[in-house]
């Protein structure tokens, strides 16, 4: 798996300090509110598991999980949720926690399906953002590291369902994925 990465970007000290920081944020912001967190399956697994530990406050812990890039490195477009909620989000306070932001098809779509639920707020915290490729108007509530624009592996996030579980994030070597 090594031999693939071209470089590290976020050492796992780097990743644990910034998603400490952003547990801070959204503590401050949810604080005396019920909150319901919903992690997307399956890349922002990691994340959300260390996200919700370090929040260290009752919440409530739902998972969903969309189509995803399958074997390809770049989105086809079309974005479906293949694993729903059970429970009615309406009137509660809902966090979206998502691995990375990309062309924001993924998190529009799923905030337009989930706002017409009539939650009483919904908000999106990504642990990578990638403003450079940006095919819709989306900008997530809480964002942890802003990526230049090569494809990142590892902390959840794979290629081709591989290299899920690197400690760290590293760059995928283009031939890997071209
Ligand atoms: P979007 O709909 O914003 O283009 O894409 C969101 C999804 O694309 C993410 O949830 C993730 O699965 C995938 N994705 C986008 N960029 C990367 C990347 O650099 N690495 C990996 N592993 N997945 C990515």
């Amino acid at each position: 798996m090594q031999s693939d990465i071209k470089k590290v970007l976020y050492s796992e000290e780097q990743i644990k300090k910034r998603v400490g920081e952003l547990a801070q944020e959204i503590k401050k912001d949810y604080e005396g509110k019920d909150l319901l967190t919903i992690g997307i399956l399956r890349g922002a697994v990691m994340f959300y598991a260390d996200l919700v530990r370090e929040l260290d406050r009752p919440l409530h812990m739902n998972f969903m999980a969309l189509s995803s890039y399958g074997i390809s490195s770049s989105s086809s477009g079309a974005v479906r949720i293949q694993y729903d909620l059970e429970e009615d989000i309406s009137n509660k306070h809902v966090l979206i926690v998502e691995d990375i932001v990309d062309t924001g098809l993924t998190l529009s779509y799923l905030t337009k399906t989930l706002n017409s639920r009539n939650p009483k707020t919904l908000k999106t915290c990504c642990l990578f953002d990638k403003p450079a490729r940006r095919k819709v108007d989306f900008r997530p509530d809480y964002i942890g590291f802003q990526v230049p624009d090569v494809f990142i592996v590892g902390y959840g996030l794979d290629f081709a369902e591989k290299y899920r579980n690197l400690k760290y994030i590293g760059e995928l070597m283009p031939e890997v994925y071209k």
